[in-house]
């Protein structure tokens, strides 16, 4: 009997010991962080064009070689903006549904230009006096990823959005993060808002007393790879049509730094160093909040603003953004090294994408004899509204110029008994005759226009009537909003909306895929993986492909 006593405790220790092994050693339910990565303004092709550059151990061919690939993701709305894009790939959603518009819109009811992120209501955490923290994501119509993942584990997960830009971080931590945080160019340092909280946490005060920005500026900037390198990818280091980001005195390589120190804290954004310090900001908040060290799953929410301030500058083949990228992928590899080291590799999920991407400066095209050429929207709206004046001897009809939308003074309109539907037909008359306008047309005659279906259908999703113009202009490809140096985004065309789509880690297959995606996708995937709710105004699919 003591023996068969024995021999049951001995066996029932041994299939409680195999269980518990069984249990430590199973594979995880859920990842213990997902780190969302956007990189604002990046081209998908540049994971093409500098991937020999990249390294074994960066960033970028980590996710590439061991993680999953979708080679065709669209936006699938206009404007292809930072504040739409930001919003779109947190939400699954477009701006016909979650309600940013742009980064700036004229509101129709407001009667006044209204920010995106924009909260009288709130304060600034770390900026007491200033309008830089004045921000929430009140103006976001919808839930993000990030609110589905907080309602799905009652609140247990901890949610931080930290970006340069206050929009980069705002929009995708969604409304009930934790913490928002993003920089103010007037101090150098970051700061909050009191949505989320109601003084800034220590770590975050340690971090902006380091002064980082003083000593990235003492650094000033130099190439990291041979000038030949430079010059097998790129353009030569000076040309006219580059913006002096620096003063007018430094137009190529090595950029001097230390003279803005104590003086321009803005200057940073347009060097790899904004990057720099978002990483710090981004490690900083891994150690200090135990991310990924929680009973739920975590999210870490991180856009990199320095490659849109760089790209609008420099343009896509500069030496000045080859540069920032081949840094970016080095200090992206040794963010990830630290998450395995923090986490265990394959414990966490990280997605990296853009808001949008870039048009090629358009004199860099002129060069190569391609279509290309400039639309002055400030002078445009000028004539326009002398033009109207003409025709209707109401001064200003045209308030502003916006996202490529025309917005009109409406109550003015009813007020000088002036027939809207006139003024439109002169305004569109009048865009047309523009060498840059390949169509204008109002808003709500969209859907009759002969046009093709998916740039109508992209119009359509960025369409909110309360937040944008009565008169749509579209621009010949090639040609942007702009002037004679730097470039940008905005329109529908692929150089603008086509954007990388890199999946790694925990629940994510090997692979690649060249099916059409859209950027409504990523929220949808993201939720699908951790098994909780798409938010709230999604409207993309799965993309199964990537899941394990
Ligand atoms: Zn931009």
């Amino acid at each position: 009997m003591k023996l068969f006593i024995t021999s049951l405790f001995v066996l029932s220790s041994l299939i409680s010991f195999a269980q518990k092994n069984k249990k430590e050693n199973a594979p995880l339910q859920k990842p213990k962080l997902v780190v969302g990565i956007v990189l604002d303004q990046m081209r998908w092709d540049y994971l093409q064009r500098f991937n020999s550059l990249f390294k074994s151990n960066g960033g970028f061919k980590r996710m590439i070689n061991n993680g999953f690939s979708c080679d065709n993701t669209m936006l699938p709305y206009t404007p292809s903006v930072t504040a739409c894009g930001h919003t779109c790939i947190y939400t699954g959603s477009v701006p016909n549904i979650h309600g940013i518009t742009g980064n700036d819109w004229y509101d129709n009811a407001q009667n006044k230009n209204v920010y995106c992120t924009e909260d009288t209501t709130v304060n600034g955490v770390g900026d007491v006096s200033g309008k830089a923290g004045k921000q929430s994501p009140k103006n976001m119509l919808v839930t993000s990823i990030c609110d589905e993942l907080r309602l799905a584990t009652n609140f247990k997960s901890k949610v931080i959005g930290i970006a340069a830009k206050d929009r980069g971080a705002i929009l995708p931590a969604g409304h009930s993060a934790n913490a928002a945080y993003w920089y103010n160019k007037e101090t150098g340092s970051f700061i909050s808002s009191t949505h989320y909280m109601s003084a800034l946490p220590t770590w975050i005060n340690d971090i902006n007393n380091r002064k980082l920005v003083d000593s990235f500026y003492k650094l000033g900037w130099q190439t990291s790879l041979p000038k030949e390198t430079y010059l097998q990818y790129c353009t030569s280091d000076e040309k006219p049509y580059e913006n002096k980001a620096f003063g007018k005195e430094q137009v190529t390589f090595p950029y001097t730094l230390n003279q803005f120190i104590n003086k321009d804290y803005n200057k940073i954004l347009t060097t790899p160093y904004g990057n720099s310090l978002t990483i710090e900001m981004a490690k900083a908040a891994l150690l200090n909040e135990q991310l990924g060290k929680n009973t739920a799953t975590d999210f870490l929410a991180i856009s990199f603003s320095s490659t849109d301030y760089i790209g609008h500058s420099y343009g896509p083949n500069s030496w000045e953004l080859l540069d920032c990228y081949v840094r970016l992928d080095e200090e992206l590899g040794k963010f990830f090294e630290l998450l395995d080291a923090q986490l265990g590799a394959n414990n966490y999920t990280v997605f990296l994408t853009a808001d949008h991407a870039v048009a090629h400066i358009p004199a860099f095209l002129q060069e190569h004899k391609l279509p290309n050429g400039l639309f002055d929207e400030k002078n445009v709206l000028k004539e326009l509204n002398i033009k109207l004046k003409e025709s209707f001897s109401v001064d200003s009809l045209a308030i502003e110029m916006e996202n490529y939308q025309v917005s009109f003074n409406l109550k003015k309109m009813v007020a000088n008994n002036v027939d809207a539907t006139k003024v439109y037909a002169v305004a569109i008359e009048y865009l047309k005759t523009n060498n840059a306008v390949a169509n204008a047309f109002c808003l709500k005659d969209l859907m009759l226009q002969p046009m093709n279906n998916t740039v109508k259908q992209m119009l359509a999703n960025g369409y909110y009537e309360q937040r944008c113009g009565q008169i749509q202009f579209i621009l010949r490809p090639g040609y942007i909003d702009g002037w004679n140096t730097g470039t940008t985004h905005g329109l529908w065309n692929p150089y603008d909306a086509h954007i990388p789509l890199l999946w790694y880690g925990w629940g994510v297959k090997k692979g690649n895929t060249h099916r059409e995606t859209y950027m409504t996708d990523i929220a949808a995937t993201v939720a699908a993986l951790l098994k909780i709710q798409m938010p709230s105004g999604c409207v993309g699919k799965v993309i199964e492909e990537v899941i394990k």
